[in-house]
């Protein structure tokens, strides 16, 4: 079996349902993203979605540059290839964006499974049939807004809250925090993700009120490349610290933060780290330190499902994460991604296991590169 076709599609999308402030830029006007497919010389077909960050058009014609050459004639089966081999084409001459590769390991996976007749997460090797999920709020505009929607989240069953606060106050963060907790309850599980906003200092101050709150999981207080910071403030608070999702280069960036501990729990997902490859091999070091991968929003509900194989063929995550109010980034599958009761179960039919909505990925083409 052979790659025959890569198509990549450069799409925009207006958002409806979602705040357009909810960007911490404020600077946000649509989605962009790729829509990425492969086919074989068997007739097989695969298509994910990849990041773009602002430009669909740019990252596009970029990647698909790079990258259609890399893969046509490659058997999709032959993945630890590709993957060794693009490492060293990346470090000679590529330099992709992180989210460049991903894509384009998942769908050698997809069509992988497809050709085994099997869903992506037993192919992979399942561990389990379910995963619980909890709503990933968008940064929003006062602390209570954030207590309504934990309250929300909760009654829709879902098993738990995570806040990204704006991060130009501490004690207006610190606040939403406590709101949020006084809300939900002492039982309901929260976390923090104050995506880079601290120093040490205050990352240490912010730390110690979550403990005080019950908080589950304290995530990237500052930036992921801080690494002395970091592992300094592991040393010295109680809560669970949980990054590296904007690392470069899963899972050889992971191994020297998983081995001192300069976070309790690492970060993975398809997009931004590697595709499925990348994830695995980034939870599978993890666990055998006995660290925690706690598998990150992929944001697109076509390379979501993917992180939910994923998180299905991984006993180190607890969660899988889902980018709340849903509304706003439901499109590019056919129906909801399949959530009951704050539960996501597995697909059983195989490769990605869910139809894409083509003519919303139509409507939101503006370029094929
Ligand atoms: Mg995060």
């Amino acid at each position: 079996m052979k790659i025959s076709e890569v198509e990549v599609r450069c799409c925009r999308r207006l958002p409806d349902a979602f705040d357009a402030g909810a960007f911490r830029t404020g600077d946000f006007s649509a989605f962009q993203f790729l829509a990425v497919t492969m086919k074989t010389d068997e007739g097989l077909s695969a298509t994910t979605f990849g990041f773009a960050g602002r430009s669909a058009e740019g990252a596009g014609k970029l990647i698909a540059d790079t990258l259609r050459p890399f893969m046509l004639g490659r058997d999709p089966r032959d993945r630890e290839r590709a993957w060794h081999e693009f490492r060293t084409a990346d470090r000679w001459w590529g330099h992709l964006p992180i989210y460049g590769y991903g894509p384009f390991d998942t769908l050698q996976w997809l069509l992988s499974a497809e050709a085994a007749g099997q869903p992506l997460y037993k192919y992979i090797g399942a561990y389990r049939d379910d995963v619980p999920v909890y709503g990933s709020s968008m940064i929003l505009a006062k602390p209570e807004d954030y207590a309504k929607e934990a309250l929300r989240a909760k009654a829709e069953g879902l098993k738990a809250y995570k806040l990204h606060t704006p991060g130009k106050d501490l004690e207006e963060d610190l606040e939403a925090h406590r709101l949020v907790r006084e809300a939900v309850g002492p039982d309901f599980t929260l976390m923090s993700d104050p995506v880079s906003t601290f120093n040490l200092e205050q990352a240490i101050r912010f730390g110690r009120a979550l403990e005080a709150l019950g908080y589950y999981w304290y995530e990237e207080p500052l930036y992921d490349e801080d690494v002395h910071a970091l592992r300094e403030l592991t040393r010295t608070l109680e809560i669970p610290l949980v990054g590296t999702e904007v690392l470069a280069k899963h899972p050889y960036s992971i191994a020297e933060c998983i081995a001192t501990r300069v976070v309790d729990r690492v970060r993975a997902d398809v997009s931004w780290t590697g595709g499925v490859t990348g994830v695995m091999k980034t939870a599978r070091l993890a666990e055998a330190f006995g660290v925690n991968c706690e598998i990150h929003t992929s944001i697109f509900h076509p390379a979501e499902i993917v992180n939910l194989h994923c998180c299905a063929a991984v006993k180190n995550c607890d969660f899988f994460e889902l980018l709340y109010p849903v509304e706003g980034f439901a499109f590019g599958l056919k129906d909801p991604l399949p959530i009951e009761n704050g539960v996501a179960k597995l697909p059983s039919r195989a490769g990605l296991g869910v139809d894409l909505d083509w003519d919303d990925i139509d409507r939101c083409t503006v370029a094929i590169v």
